[in-house]
């Protein structure tokens, strides 16, 4: 049962007082979405039960030596399914992140894996720690310690468990990672793909910085060649050109989701909101300008030129625009605010920023909802990608890009040698065989237009599913229980 507290809630314009009830965990509110996908299948409860809950987690205390002073560090990975192998997700750096958190993360990785064809299990790892406060030397030391613990007990392996970079870690933690892994398993010629979202030069791919973001794009792009979901948001057109969006969060998915909407789509980004106050422009921000300002002044957009400032950027979730896209964190939008929400179309790009209940509300006010477990879902599909080149060991491209050129080239002969001239613009784009770039966003946009392409068809095809999230986690839960069926249970 749940508990019924009194809140204060504006709804709209009005301050009044309604009974709100209380906001489950970020786990329950995972689960109550996966019971709601499950009602609409067909699968033995035994089984629902097995793919719902977490299969293990571990939670490992280390001390670490910093200037002098040994400190102790918390921290987590645990493992939601393990139907295929290995194991995928990020790591999380953060100074309140907890193992129920840890876990609903590692159940979304197994949902939006599922999703989108991502051959891996679910799992996710957290440090209970303030990234700010340490200099590089000790998040380096730190670093290697918590991923020796893991790899002490085959939470890190690329047979086993993946991890990858999620918030507040990157590039530079994942090559500490990689390096760790390779001095304790010095005989595995697979070390690379321990982890991905490498730097490039250290066995990453092109594009996986940018993928989450660029996945995200390419999700909202299939959503508008769908009019009945365009008309279902109250939106209108077939494309995001002139759309007014809001985006929450200029970190890494948030920047590249914002820049690539602005530069190659022609949307709008009116509003832009951060952990220390937002900005509103109606005519629009040229997001490089934000995002090089917050860099100069130590992570902070307060004091940007253009557009007004609020302090409270809460305030700006409020606001009127075509697409809200909530791009930093979990609960955001919750049931103190769903009500006030004026988005038509909230983009989830972080995961889990709308709770259960505000949920509800949202769908009871027609605001459509593009869930994360398929829109975020960029990031681990172009890990799978760096995966797969590292357990490969060649570039993508490597062995075609000449031929292909070759071939294109002859193509162009032969259409000239016909008498059709061709344009020096349209011979420079034939005649390229594709670098490894073109591939990575070529496989990442068929990943996220199959996905949408079947949540869609699930959603307007059955009745009793309500929204664009059931309709995903059905699918989800389905392809993981195949797989476990096919399998069979271990004697
Ligand atoms: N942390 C990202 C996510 O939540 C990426 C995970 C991965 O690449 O394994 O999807």
């Amino acid at each position: 049962m749940l508990d019924v507290v009194l809140s204060e809630a504006k709804i709209g314009e009005i301050n009044m007082t309604v009974p709100l009830e209380k906001e489950v965990s970020f786990l329950e509110s995972v689960n109550l979405s996966f019971d709601k996908a499950l009602a609409t299948l067909d699968i033995p409860e035994g089984m629902a039960q097995y793919i719902k809950n977490v299969n293990n987690v571990y939670q490992v205390r280390f001390p670490v030596k910093i200037k002098g002073k040994i400190e102790n560090f918390v921290g987590w990975r645990s493992v939601h399914s393990d139907h295929k192998l290995p194991a995928k997700g990020g790591i999380r750096f953060a100074p309140n992140v907890n193992q129920n958190e840890v876990e609903a993360l590692a159940a979304l990785m197994s949902y939006k894996c599922a999703l989108v064809d991502v051959p891996f299990g679910g799992s996710k790892g957290g440090l209970l720690i303030d990234p700010k406060k340490y200099d590089r030397d000790a998040m380096e030391k730190i670093t290697r310690r918590f991923a020796f613990e893991l790899i002490q007990k085959d939470y890190i392996g690329s047979g086993v468990n993946v991890p990858a970079p999620d918030m507040g870690t990157g590039q530079r933690e994942m090559s500490w990672i990689v390096s760790t892994y390779t001095a304790h398993q010095p005989k595995d010629i697979n070390y690379l793909g321990c982890v991905t979202g490498k730097p490039v030069s250290q066995g990453g791919i092109q594009g996986r910085v940018e993928a989450t973001g660029r996945g995200v794009v390419f999700g909202l792009r299939e959503f508008f060649r769908h009019p009945e979901g365009v008309k279902l948001a109250n939106l209108k057109g077939d494309s995001l050109e002139g759309k007014k969006i809001i985006i929450q969060g200029l970190g890494n998915v948030g920047y590249h989701t914002a820049k690539i909407l602005e530069e190659e789509d022609g949307a709008k980004i009116v509003a832009i909101l951060e952990w220390d106050g937002a900005i509103y422009d109606d005519n629009g921000f040229n997001v490089e300008e934000v995002f090089r300002y917050k860099v100069e002044n130590k992570g902070s957009i307060k004091g940007f030129a253009k557009g007004k400032f609020f302090k409270n950027s809460a305030e700006l979730l409020e606001q009127e625009c075509d697409i809200l896209i909530p791009a930093a964190m979990e609960g955001v939008i919750n049931q103190t605010n769903a009500h006030c929400i004026k988005a038509k179309l909230i983009a989830e790009a972080a995961n889990g920023p709308v709770t259960f209940k505000a949920e509800t509300i949202l769908h009871e006010r027609g605001v459509v909802i593009i869930p994360d477990v398929y829109l975020n879902a960029g990031g681990v599909t172009v890990s799978y990608f760096e995966w797969i080149k590292n357990l490969s060991h060649i570039r993508f491209g490597r062995m075609q890009r000449r031929y292909e050129d070759n071939q294109n080239n002859l193509f162009i002969k032969a259409i000239e040698q016909s008498g059709e001239k061709l344009s020096e613009d349209i011979k420079s784009k034939i005649g390229n065989g594709p670098v490894e770039i073109d591939l990575v966003r070529s496989g990442l946009d068929d990943t996220m237009r199959i996905a949408f392409q079947q949540i869609h068809e699930r959603y307007w095809a059955e009745k009793n599913i309500a929204s664009y999230r059931v309709a995903a986690m059905a699918i989800s839960i389905e392809k993981i229980y195949n797989s476990y069926r096919i399998m069979g249970i271990y004697p």
